[in-house]
């Protein structure tokens, strides 16, 4: 097994192209991209530009649908079993790009159940606790609360209605494909698949769902028996995955604290682990270094620029040349993305608090 991607786990270098193939899904497109540019009028942020969205289901007719009146909207979430890293938070910016260009609905659920019914070690109050500080990051990255709708599925009652019918269409061995369920899950983690699809339902158009590709999964039930019940199949945006420090291969994981920048750690400390933990494509001393050139294929450092922190393609461009000439040292780099970093996380610290006037107006808790 070279690499394996579940909803649960990342193992191995993955190889996205193959994934592809291996999931079903369709390549993002230049062609996708250029018409995204041209419906939106405006150029594409760097997620999109720089593929880090590289797959889709569905895009295409998302498309149609908008270019034809029909419209449709976006739906995401996050299931609160901890703090947010860096990883959690870019899918969310890409979403935020998508609600303000295309001017649709949000809908953004989290999953205080299912992380409570998932995670043998977490009560139900510690799920509601992170639910809390997640959705302080969420708004922080500055969503329109006009169009935008976050539910807490425990406070969401309504949901459990629209679940129902749900329940009805799904399998027990179409959840066990996807959940792995065995003889000891327990009942509520064989119901929740059907309060996951349920938001996908909240609007009579098609909903397009931007997340991780390890996500895909969970909606591939939903598109088995959505137009069954009179509805869309949920369309998605997949994104690679945010690398943690220590190695390019994975994703950013919150179980091991040193591979990830978290959204509330303070500004001088992320730079501190940074500094000390980041996998660099440097040589083996400065001499090597200026005689061979870097490689910033293979250094976690240049990939979080190009993923989120070098808004500049030709100052990122520059930097792969100076690198690949020996002309650029890692700790000058290192200091460059730490810089960065800090400021992003001074920036997002400062609307979180405000985020916390705000939750009232984000909450969506009555009815459709
Ligand atoms: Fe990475 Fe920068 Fe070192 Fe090149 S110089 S390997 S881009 S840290």
């Amino acid at each position: 097994m070279e690499f394996e991607v579940t909803p649960w786990e990342v193992k191995g270098v993955v190889d996205y192209d193959k994934l592809i193939k291996e999931f079903g899904t369709a390549p993002l497109t230049e062609e996708l991209l250029e018409k995204t540019k041209e419906l939106t009028k405006s150029e594409l942020p760097l997620y999109f530009r720089r593929k880090f969205f590289f797959s889709h289901r569905d895009y295409d007719l998302v498309l149609k649908d908008y270019e034809e009146g029909r419209g449709f909207f976006l739906y995401t979430g996050r299931g609160p079993s901890g703090p947010m890293h860096i990883g959690h938070i870019v899918p969310f910016f890409a979403t935020k790009w998508l609600q303000e260009k295309f001017g649709v609905n949000l809908y953004i659920q989290i999953t205080d159940d299912e992380k409570f019914l998932f995670k043998p070690n977490l009560t139900f109050e510690d799920t509601k606790r992170w639910a809390y500080e997640n959705i302080l990051d969420i708004i922080a990255v500055g969503f329109d609360p006009d169009k935008t709708f976050i539910f807490q599925d425990s406070e969401f009652t309504k949901i459990y209605e629209m679940a129902i019918p749900i329940a009805k269409k799904v399998t027990y061995s179409m959840a066990r494909a996807v959940f792995g369920f065995n003889e000891q899950s327990k009942i509520g983690m064989i119901f929740y698949p059907a309060i996951q699809a349920a938001p996908t339902f909240f609007e009579k158009r098609r909903s397009l769902i931007p997340a991780a590709i390890d996500q895909d999964p969970y909606w591939r039930i939903q598109r088995d028996f959505a137009e069954s019940l009179g509805y869309y199949k949920a369309a998605a945006l997949h994104s690679k995955f945010v690398p943690g420090l220590i190695s390019l291969g994975g994703k950013m994981s919150a179980s091991k604290p040193e591979t990830a920048i978290y959204l509330t750690d303070d500004p001088e400390e992320a730079g501190r682990k940074i500094w000390k933990y980041a996998l660099t494509g440097g040589r083996a001393t400065a001499k090597e270094q200026r005689e061979k050139g870097g490689q910033p294929e293979k250094c976690v450092v240049f990939k979080w620029l190009e993923i989120f922190f070098e808004e500049d393609d030709k100052a990122l461009l520059e930097r792969y040349h100076a690198c690949k000439n020996g002309e650029l040292l890692c700790g000058e780099c290192k200091r460059y993305l730490i810089g960065k970093v800090q400021n992003f996380l001074k920036e997002h610290q400062k609307k979180r608090e405000e985020a916390k006037k705000l939750v009232e107006k984000f909450k969506y808790t009555g009815k459709l």
